[in-house]
């Protein structure tokens, strides 16, 4: 893969184009912020829906504000990931970017790394900085996009950035002739939430003991996700369920329901909240809200669209007009912070759009090898995650636990 420094010149952006940006969850919003700080290109936000309505609380990575390697490389495992894929000049290049990150914008960021935020706050919140921000506006249009519309947006020297999310409106349209997203099933679950009235925490010792006697459904808390804000704990759960059970519920339900229809399931998850409250002395504020969804790994194998430009299928409009994936479009893992990693992207692929004399060809081979590596770095750790669940579901039952371990 050439390098920026060893790769022939070549066609750049013009000055003055548009960049078309379809999608305006977090990534997407973010993304628009970015390049509407510089006044190289005009800035189109394209989006569905018309209002801000998912409240489900999310976590940004304390990464995405880091100010040194060492900061950036603090988490528990994946920073050890970073260090091993990364070069220590790509990641000098990623803070050096988040120097130039506008105060409004930054300010939003460092407050979201905190803690838990609703992610419809998230949403509303830049979306206000963007409409606040007069001296270039964003130019939004609402209303879902087909991928034909996508594919008459481009003008001439613009540019098409994906940002609508898991069901990406473009990543097969990348390659021609051929599927290009891979997807790994890791399992079906239940994911429950609930605010509780105490404070309450969960490490691994505390999720073996209050599932001891679940003997085939387990209540899990996911991976750093309870929150104490001061006065309620956010809890979120999951529950491993069979093929079966998901194709029999609906998409979202209450705690009542699964008692009534899945009794089993419910048990594990009312045992396993019955000894929080023994262990604290609380009570559940309001209802359990329950959706049921397929946890997948999943990404696009191209993130851009330079096998179309590279075949020269002249026919093809994204042939001429270069394309990227970012967030959810470009890949996803249920055990990951995507959101974090979205962004991550976004920062990255704003960096070269703004770089003035940077090729086209070789803008997009570098943002396809940062995808790329991004992705071992979330495969990893989802990999390593799903492992360390399927041993800890067996604990107690030592034979089928041996069959899950490979040693040496
Ligand atoms: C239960 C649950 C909990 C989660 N918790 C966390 C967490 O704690 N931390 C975290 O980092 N992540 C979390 N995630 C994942 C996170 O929500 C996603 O990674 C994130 O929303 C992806 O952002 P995005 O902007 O790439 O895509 P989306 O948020 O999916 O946004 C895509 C946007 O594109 C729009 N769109 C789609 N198609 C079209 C079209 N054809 N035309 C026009 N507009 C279109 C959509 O309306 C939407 O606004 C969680 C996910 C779930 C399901």
């Amino acid at each position: 893969m050439p390098t920026h420094s060893d790769a022939p010149r070549g066609e750049t952006l013009p000055s003055g184009g548009a960049v078309h940006v379809l999608g305006a969850g977090p990534v997407g919003l973010l993304l628009a912020a970015l390049l509407q700080s510089t006044d190289r290109f005009a800035v189109y936000l394209y989006e569905k829906r018309r209002e801000y309505t998912r409240t489900r609380m999310v976590q940004l990575a304390p990464y995405l504000v880091a100010d040194s390697i060492a900061s950036y490389c603090t988490d528990y495992i994946d920073g050890e990931s970073v260090e091993a894929i990364f070069e220590p000049s790509e990641l000098a290049e990623g803070l050096a970017f988040r120097q130039s990150i506008s105060p409004d914008l930054m300010r939003l960021l460092r407050q979201w790394t905190l803690g838990f935020c609703p992610l419809n706050v998230i949403e509303r919140s830049l979306s206000e900085l963007i409409d606040a921000r007069q001296a270039h506006p964003v130019r939004r249009a609402t209303g879902g996009l087909t991928a034909q519309d996508a594919m008459a947006l481009p003008r001439p020297g613009d540019v098409v950035i994906d940002c609508t999310g898991s069901n990406s409106l473009l990543r097969d349209q990348l390659v021609p002739g051929a599927a290009n997203t891979f997807k790994l099933r890791l399992e079906y679950a239940l994911v429950v939430t609930f605010l509780y009235g105490r404070p309450y925490d969960c490490n691994e010792y505390c999720k073996y003991y209050k599932n001891i006697e679940n003997a085939y459904y387990k209540f899990i808390p996911a991976v750093n996700r309870t929150y104490y804000d001061g006065s309620i704990t956010h809890v979120t759960g999951i529950i491993n369920i069979p093929a079966e059970d998901f194709e029999r519920m609906p998409s979202r339900f209450d705690g009542q329901w699964l008692r009534v229809n899945f009794p089993d399931v419910a048990q594990s998850m009312d045992r396993f909240i019955a000894k929080i409250a023994l262990e604290t002395q609380g009570e559940i504020v309001g209802d359990l809200e329950i959706v049921r969804i397929p946890l997948d790994l999943f990404r696009a194998r191209n993130a851009t669209s330079r096998q179309l430009r590279q075949s020269g299928a002249a026919d093809h409009p994204f042939a001429g007009a270069p394309v990227f994936l970012v967030g959810d479009a470009a890949m996803g893992s249920p055990y990951f912070q995507s959101i974090s990693l979205g962004f991550e992207c976004a920062m990255f692929l704003a960096g070269l759009l703004t770089q003035p004399d940077l090729p086209l060809a070789v803008m997009q081979d570098r943002y396809e090898q940062f995808i790329y590596k991004q992705w071992l770095r979330v495969y990893m750790r989802s990999k390593m995650i799903k492992h360390n669940k399927d041993v800890f579901e067996c604990v107690g039952d030592t034979f089928t636990l041996l069959e899950k371990l490979h040693i040496y």
